[in-house]
């Protein structure tokens, strides 16, 4: 019921370059790594290319125009979407996808620093009351519903009760693959979500451990479900119901040659981060370049697992690749620019 055409004008996969700016204790920025064209950098001699680079003097609002405008058409379209935010720690990961909780509830103009996430839920629910009063007579029903989850050390905890931190992953044959007991909560406007991201958001905050927080060693996805179906008894109605995920991933940051300092304990989360970004990357690599992903290797990690209902089948997904023009992170942006090219 959805059209080939619409999925060879959009590329599934896409990799989006961020470059932070440097901030108030970094005083040198990393002259080495220069925005080329709209679509490439270059790190000291070699040139990357990516399917767009925005760089250090882009604002939220560039961001959402570029990855979450698409998004919210795709997934009113149908679509299964996603984002993954991906880079080291301190590269920008969360300011662009959520941006600071108080921006949430500012209007989204481009100088606030609310995040895509936010931004995407203002526009899908306009786009939503705007599609709903433009259909005179027949009336199209949508129901919201959304969920996030923390996976922390390949185990899988709900961000909307805390209590829960050892969630399992089911597959039920009718209804796909599920985590067991996470809980769902039905929304129906903007406030009702950023309610819910900055609950979300506070849970995982409050998990910080001592050596490196824990916000940089687990991964965590939002899941919102729209589904519509249309009221009215004209035919064209009829074959208009419609399911579509969007997930919404801050990744873990991959800190390279950090586990020695990380301490004994700390070293078990270091390599479950570790091997699940590689992991993802495979994962990624496979969907972008086979056209036919269903086997891709979803099986390697708690994190691939639970994206086989975002990613596989008709799935559209925008890998965000943050890094940091500070000049002391050279060996961290070129690994984050690996991975990206990897997908690509
Ligand atoms: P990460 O999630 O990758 O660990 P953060 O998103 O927490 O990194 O960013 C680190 C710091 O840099 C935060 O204080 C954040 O507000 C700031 N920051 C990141 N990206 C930008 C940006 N594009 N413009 C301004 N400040 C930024």
């Amino acid at each position: 019921e959805q059209s080939g055409e619409l999925r060879n004008l959009d590329p599934s996969v896409k990799v989006v370059v961020r470059i932070r700016p440097i901030n108030g204790q970094e005083k040198e920025v990393d002259r080495t790594v220069r925005k080329v064209s709209s679509d490439s950098l270059s790190v000291a001699e070699r040139k990357f290319t990516f399917d767009s680079v925005l760089d250090s003097n882009s604002n939220q609002e560039d961001v959402f125009q570029l990855i979450g405008v698409p998004l919210v058409k795709n997934a009113l379209s149908g679509y299964n979407t996603s984002i993954l935010s991906y880079g080291q720690t301190g590269s920008g990961k969360s300011y662009t996808m959520w941006g600071p909780p108080s921006a949430m509830v500012e209007d989204p103009s481009p100088r606030s620093h609310q995040g895509i996430v936010p931004r995407i839920f203002q526009m899908l629910f306009s786009e939503i009351q705007r599609e709903q009063e433009n259909l005179d007579g027949k009336q199209i029903n949508y129901q919201c519903r959304c969920s996030f989850l923390e996976i922390y050390n390949e185990h899988i905890g709900d961000l909307l009760d805390p209590t829960q931190r050892n969630l399992e992953i089911k597959d039920d044959p009718k209804n796909g693959l599920y985590v067991e007991n996470l809980t769902e909560e039905y929304v129906s406007s903007y406030e009702d979500v950023t309610q819910i991201l900055i609950k979300g958001l506070s849970s995982r905050k409050v998990g910080a451990t001592t050596v490196n927080s824990k916000s940089s060693r687990s991964h965590i996805m939002f899941t919102f479900v729209i589904e519509s179906w249309c009221k009215g008894a004209s035919s064209k109605c009829f074959s208009s119901s419609k399911t579509s995920r969007i997930s919404l991933i801050d990744l873990a940051g991959l800190d390279r040659n950090k586990l020695e300092d990380l301490g004994r304990q700390h070293v078990q989360e270091g390599k479950n981060v570790k091997k699940s970004l590689s992991q993802l990357g495979y994962l990624v690599n496979t969907l972008a370049k086979e056209t036919q992903p269903e086997d891709a290797p979803y099986q390697g990690s708690c994190l691939t697992r639970i994206l086989r209902e975002s990613l596989g089948g008709n799935a559209k997904l925008t890998v965000i690749c943050n890094i940091s023009a500070d000049n002391r992170n050279s060996g961290e942006v070129l690994s984050t620019l690996r991975f990206g090219q990897r997908i690509k």
